[in-house]
């Protein structure tokens, strides 16, 4: 009940137009920096899977991601090494673009794949 409480009195603070202009513009920027930050525009949609010779194409663009987003390269491969399995990882991509045609956001896979595999490997 307390939980409830609680929900009850933040739902009744939040507001249309809660926040200030300046809150407005600090969201504004931290979403500019993210953007800019972000090397390959990679939603994690999976639109693009399964890819015919087993690349996990999110999963590498969010290691390559991270890597370029908090300057981390060596977290970036230790995390890859962690969660991608050999079969998976950017290096078996053989630029075939089958995926390509699946991508809403007309990311260039095939181009990007070596790139990612030369960072992360
Ligand atoms: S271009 Fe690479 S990642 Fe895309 S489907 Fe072909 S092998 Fe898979
Ligand atoms: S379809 Fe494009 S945006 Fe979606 S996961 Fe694949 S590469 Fe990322």
């Amino acid at each position: 009940m307390a939980q409830v409480d609680e929900n009850l009195r933040s739902a009744e603070a939040s507001c249309i137009r809660g926040f200030s202009a300046r809150e407005h513009d600090v969201i504004a920027q931290v979403g500019d920096l993210y953007r800019a930050r972000t090397a390959v525009p990679c939603t994690k949609c999976g639109y693009c899977m399964p890819c015919p010779n087993g690349v996990n194409i999110p999963g590498n663009f969010e290691q390559f991601n991270y890597a370029h987003l908090y300057g981390d390269v060596a977290d970036a491969r230790f995390k890859d090494q962690l969660r991608i399995s050999p079969g998976q990882r950017a290096i078996n991509c053989q630029e075939c673009t089958t995926c390509e045609e699946l991508c809403p956001q007309g990311i260039a896979i095939s181009q990007w794949m070596p790139k990612v595999a030369a960072l992360l490997a």
